[in-house]
């Protein structure tokens, strides 16, 4: 069984990839390799914070490798917070409370409230150039709080064609549309097909 890392110490995240991945792979964590390091995310974009959490893994411990960034564009606001959707409300970020009353205070009298989540997973492979899979999902910021699941902007998103948000959808319904399960799963099959 080949061995890849996927750089994050998410356990939600790590044991979604497994499911989806199957017997191929052997899926290993930063704990599985020994890495506690901060990886620096300093680029601009998600794909180049992405790239930049791979290539650190891929240097400093020599694993086949992959990353991902995801964050939420907001049309009205210029696409922010998007690569600083996990610290929006400023801190050392992933106050979720904190950053959803921010964005209902920089939205608020305003009525055009499209947005997306948007997910880039770059992958290194050997030698090869890096590959990268995108995913995103519409949607539309409410004026309020709506459900108690899932996490971050959750509550505050409702996908296009829904009328509930992804904090009150099962998992499952969450991923069958979200940008994470959509990036995922191109990569899963681009990995399968190796
Ligand atoms: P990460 O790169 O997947 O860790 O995502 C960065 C930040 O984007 C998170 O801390 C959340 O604030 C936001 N985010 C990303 N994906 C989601 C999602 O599926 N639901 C809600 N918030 C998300």
């Amino acid at each position: 069984m080949r061995q890849i890392v996927f750089a994050s110490n998410n356990s939600h995240k790590l044991r979604e990839l497994r499911e989806i991945l199957g017997e191929g792979f052997e899926v290993l964590g930063l704990a599985d390799i020994g890495c506690h390091d901060d990886i620096p995310e300093t680029a601009e974009t998600f794909e180049g914070n992405a790239l930049l959490k791979a290539r650190f893994v891929k240097e400093h411990y020599g694993y086949d490798c992959f990353a991902d960034d995801s964050g939420l564009e907001v049309d009205a606001l210029g696409g922010a917070p998007g690569i600083y959707s996990a610290r929006y409300a400023g801190g050392e970020g992933h106050d979720s409370a904190a950053n959803n009353a921010r964005l209902l205070r920089e939205l608020d009298g305003i009525t055009d409230r499209r947005a997306r989540f948007r997910t880039a997973i770059a992958l290194l492979i050997g030698d090869d150039a890096p590959r990268y899979f995108n995913g995103s999902v519409e949607g539309t910021i409410l004026t309020e709080e709506h459900g108690a699941g899932g996490f971050g902007y959750d509550p505050l998103f409702q996908p296009l064609g829904w009328d509930k948000t992804f904090a009150e959808a099962t998992p499952e319904e969450k991923n069958a549309v979200s940008h994470r399960g959509r990036a995922v799963r191109e990569l899963a099959s681009y990995l399968e097909s190796l």
